[in-house]
């Protein structure tokens, strides 16, 4: 039985100078949640490497890499086999180890890194004599230095040594929760858990709010929100869920406005709602999923007159970028598939058949002006439900 670790290098951590160890810690922190549930595991910082070992017998490696591929602030990672600091045993675990790798590869090259001085023989020796090992176990391999197919690792440290080959992709970006916490309006559609992923790449913490108008949207449709949530953990790490009662709200709207101002009325109380939550849940921005042009609805003259109610910026990760752009990332973090399940929007209940596409923000205030907002904003916002996803 060979004992196996796995090594994490950091992303664009490493560039942030003092802040450095506070991001490393953060990025363990969310590494650590992200793997409790597999076993118990240790966390040690050296060299802009972080060496993750499982504490428990029988521990999921495959799983853990996975979960570890989609944890953001890493660039890549390796799993690796323990080996004695022993010539000896390397040069037998190296081979063992990747067999199959390399019986795959044409050509490979030895790379050691040494920071045990007290190890007998330097880095170029280690490098030589199991190269020279590894060419006598497979005979149908060439040493390529400059575009090998295989690079093997030999690490020495001062605590242990270790032997690993080709790096996994990391999932990049920085550690969620790094750059504060912001608040996703969260649909049941395509676009909106892609921007909250996206904004979570860029260290941001993501709560959601999901508006929902029963009985005209149904208790199933809300169950796939809370399913999108529950995929976007994996990447975003846990997520609270603010679910809105919106009905009074497109009701009133119905009764007393125009038709045609219908959805950027109903859009500036959502992100009126929207402001509020985020402000009593500590979240600093709102993060929508619109893209210019997308729908009726998504031009800049409609978001100039939503931005108007609000206090706080409003992030738009996707907003240049075409369908298909988007629906490979949601692919990416799994949600696609649950988006595209048939639901009722609130959105798509009293659709107007003209709607404004360009509103013109008096006329937008002229209509809002004889509606109860405050009551109907305040009555909304005491009736939130918070649903706590964890991952
Ligand atoms: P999505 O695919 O995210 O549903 P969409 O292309 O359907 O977006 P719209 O329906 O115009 O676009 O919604 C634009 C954005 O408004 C959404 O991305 C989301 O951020 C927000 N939004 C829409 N409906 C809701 C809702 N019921 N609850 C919360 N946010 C919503
Ligand atoms: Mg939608």
């Amino acid at each position: 039985m060979m004992k196996e670790i796995i090594l994490l290098k950091n992303g664009e951590i490493a560039l942030k100078g003092l802040n450095r160890s506070v991001f490393e810690d953060r990025l363990i922190n969310n590494a650590r949640r992200r793997l409790e549930p597999l076993g118990r595991f240790s966390f040690r910082k050296a060299q802009s490497t972080i060496y993750v070992e499982p504490k428990t017998d029988g521990v999921d490696l495959d799983e853990a890499a996975d979960r570890l591929q989609k944890v953001y602030g890493i660039a890549a990672l390796t799993r690796a086999c323990v080996v004695e600091k022993d010539f000896e045993d390397i040069k037998a675990k190296a081979a063992e180890y990747l067999r199959e790798e390399l019986e795959d590869a044409k050509t490979f090259k030895v790379e050691a890194k040494r920071s045990d001085k007290s190890f007998p023989m330097n880095s170029p020796e280690i490098c030589r004599e199991l190269g020279a090992h590894l060419l006598e176990h497979f005979p149908h391999l060439a040493v390529d230095v400059h575009n090998p197919d295989v690079t093997v690792v030999v690490e020495v440290r001062d605590f242990a040594a270790y032997v690993h080959g080709s790096q996994l992709p990391g999932a990049g970006g920085i550690p969620v929760g790094s750059g504060g916490r912001a608040l996703l309006l969260l649909s049941g559609g395509i676009d909106s858990p892609v921007a909250g992923a996206m904004m979570a790449k860029r260290g941001l913490e993501v709560f959601a709010i999901h508006f929902a108008s029963p009985p005209y949207t149904s208790e199933r449709a809300k169950q796939k929100v809370i399913t999108l949530a529950e995929k976007m953990t994996a990447y975003c790490g846990r997520i609270n869920l603010f679910v809105v009662p919106f009905t009074e709200i497109q009701e009133a709207i119905k009764d007393q406005c125009p038709e045609d101002l219908f959805t950027i009325i109903m859009r500036r109380y959502m992100m009126r709602i929207a402001c509020r939550v985020a402000r009593d849940s500590s979240c600093e921005a709102l993060i929508t999923g619109e893209s210019v042009g997308q729908v009726a609805s998504q031009t800049i003259q409609a978001m100039n007159c939503t931005d108007a109610v609000c206090n706080m910026p409003v992030l738009r990760p996707v907003v240049g970028m075409d369908k298909d752009e988007i629906v490979i990332i949601a692919n990416k973090i799994d949600t696609f598939e649950t988006s595209i399940l048939p639901y009722e929007d609130c959105c798509t209940v009293f659709t107007p058949k003209h709607p404004r596409t360009k509103p013109k923000m008096k006329f937008v205030e002229q209509a809002e002006a004889g509606m109860d907002m405050e009551g109907l904003i305040s009555r909304a916002v005491y009736n939130v439900e918070t649903i706590k996803i964890s991952q």
